[in-house]
């Protein structure tokens, strides 16, 4: 399963972070989803429920939020609506995905710092 080895990363990031700001316990996790990252967030986030146990990561509860994949010009930053050609049609551009429709972010660490 994909979504394993994406959470097994996250978990191993997360850890990383702890340990370098000698955090004592992770309390919340964060993170969006984009709508064309390939990545099924309900999966997500039972591939966590899974792995987080015996990790540092074990009482933190995952919140996911889905991004919607969203396209705009380039060029004059006109926003094109979902469905249509993604053309500019002031400028003729080809449309450009906006950043976080297609990527798995890391939104936010809550953890306890003595
Ligand atoms: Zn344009």
């Amino acid at each position: 399963m994909h979504e394993y080895s994406l959470v097994e990363a996250l978990v191993r990031r997360v850890e990383a972070e702890a340990r370098k700001r000698r955090a004592v316990a992770v309390h919340k996790l964060s993170v969006r989803v984009g709508e064309l990252s390939g990545v099924d967030p309900e999966l997500f986030a039972t591939a966590y429920e899974t792995f987080r146990a015996g990790t540092v990561c074990e009482k933190a509860p995952l919140a996911v939020s889905r991004v919607a994949a969203t396209w705009s010009c380039p060029a004059c930053g006109k926003a094109i609506a979902k469905g249509a050609v993604l053309r500019c049609a002031a400028c003729g551009e080809p449309a450009r995905l906006d950043d976080g429709g297609d990527a798995l972010m890391l939104d936010g660490i809550e953890m306890e710092v003595p």
